[in-house]
């Protein structure tokens, strides 16, 4: 292990050496003893097109040349611009103003923030969100605030701020309740927004399913109601589709699939297809409007030194070529998870199954507690290379989050070894 490296979400005493990468093409990647292995989880979500991609690689490449980089306040750049352009196009109607950061929690930052001051600069003060158990918004500290508590975060518990958190109706094929939860959550939402109809700014979701919350999916449906009591209520709707945009749902975002257009949208990941560091997060012009204003109180007073990185945005340009020459592969990949889960679901430990797009999720049944550092994610985890894959189960669930180059043949090669492993294991 390097003396000087900390690694994240790494218990650093005892944890398995990390396995060194030398490189990676397309859905695989090479260790230094020359292993390779599927990357099933597009290395946390963000190689949508799988690894050093040459349309991609091109692209930063001469972009570099021209410029690597500048100050964004009083400057702006050809790439900034074309990727604003393009990314409020491929977004339902009124969502038409970016705004740049670095990564996931930064683009949901950003979103909190853009929405409390909505209400400021409306005259009003609203600083309540309503969010999910079982959210995942990131790391820094408004969006652990807006996520559900746990081991991440119980050591700053008392510094996050207030938050009311309803259940998030997740569902699975076979499960008979799923409307009567939905009723419920949606009553619950209902009940705050009555008791308290001016205190709350947003209301934040990650639609259509919860990542690091366990591959937890919701209905579209459920989002539709969310959406009309949302509008009931004048609150503001945020939708964090860090993991579920470009692609993931089977749509290019969740909130086409669902029909339903939030106020403020949060994207990164797939954003670049993994190759740099970049976020936007995109308001409607009625937000954006309330910012518009000589006044300083009304101006957003947020940056960062990274800001609308030229080569992010070039990364970023090619990445959404690639994804609308992929969209074929994309729908076809729901029916093929499908297929390939009939046969694994014969294992008896496998229950929960759920498929939304490109991804497909189940639950092992295991003696322990389900939660983040169920002993089986481990042994799973660590087993996967042994198969060829790299997995990363999230406690008892194990998901594939497989980049969109992978061909019908490989994928039901994955399939074929998880199911191995999983037999393995047990
Ligand atoms: N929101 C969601 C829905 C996420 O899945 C993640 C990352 N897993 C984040 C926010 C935070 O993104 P980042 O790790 O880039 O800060």
């Amino acid at each position: 292990m390097n003396p000087h490296i900390w690694h994240p979400f790494t218990i650093q005493k005892n944890s398995p050496e990390p396995k060194k990468v030398v490189s990676g093409e397309g859905i695989w990647l090479e260790l230094d003893d020359g292993t390779r292995i599927v990357d099933c989880i597009s290395s946390w979500w963000v190689n949508i097109h799988g690894h050093t991609n040459p349309v991609i690689t091109e692209a930063i490449h001469e972009q570099a040349k021209k410029l690597e980089h500048v100050i964004f306040a009083n400057f702006t750049h050809d790439p900034a611009e074309k990727i604003a352009d393009v990314v409020t196009n491929m977004l339902p109607g009124k969502l038409n103003k970016v705004f740049f950061s670095d990564n996931g929690s930064t683009a949901v930052e950003v979103a909190i923030k853009t929405a409390v001051q909505y209400w400021q600069n409306l005259g009003k003060t609203r600083n309540k969100i309503i969010a999910f158990e079982g959210a995942y918004h990131g790391d820094t500290f408004g969006a652990m605030s807006a996520g559900a508590r746990t081991i991440f975060s119980e050591v700053f518990e008392n510094m996050l701020f207030e938050v009311d958190f309803v259940d998030y109706p997740h569902t699975w094929e076979g499960d008979e309740n799923i409307a009567e939860k939905e009723d419920r959550v949606i009553e619950e939402i209902e009940k705050l927004l009555v008791e308290n109809p001016d205190e709350y700014a947003a209301i934040i979701i990650e639609p259509l399913i919860q990542g690091a919350g366990g591959m937890r999916i919701c209905r579209e449906e459920f989002l539709q109601r969310l959406h009309w009591v949302n509008r009931q209520f004048e609150t503001l709707l945020i939708f964090d589709e860090v993991m579920t945009g470009f692609g993931r749902t089977g749509k290019n975002f969740a909130s086409i699939r669902s029909q339903v257009e939030p106020d403020i949208i949060c994207l990164a990941k797939g954003l670049t297809g993994g190759f740099l560091p970049l976020s936007i997060t995109v308001s409607s012009d009625a937000v954006y409007e309330t910012f518009y204003s000589e006044d300083p109180h009304k101006t957003f007073w947020h940056g960062h030194s990274y800001t609308a990185n030229p080569l992010g945005c070039a990364a970023a340009i090619a990445s959404m070529e690639i994804l609308a020459e992929s969209q074929e592969r994309i729908h076809k990949m729901e029916s093929e998870h499908h297929t390939h889960l009939a046969d694994l679901r014969e294992l008896p430990i496998i229950e929960n199954v759920r498929v939304k797009g490109t991804i497909s999720a189940f639950d092992l049944t295991t003696k322990e507690e389900g939660g983040y550092l169920n002993s089986i994610a481990q042994e799973i985890k660590t087993k996967s290379h042994d198969y060829g894959l790299l997995i990363r189960p999230l406690g008892n669930t194990v998901y594939l989050m497989p980049p969109y180059c992978i061909t019908e043949e490989e994928l039901g090669w994955v399939y074929r070894q998880l199911k191995s492993l999983i037999e393995d294991v047990y």
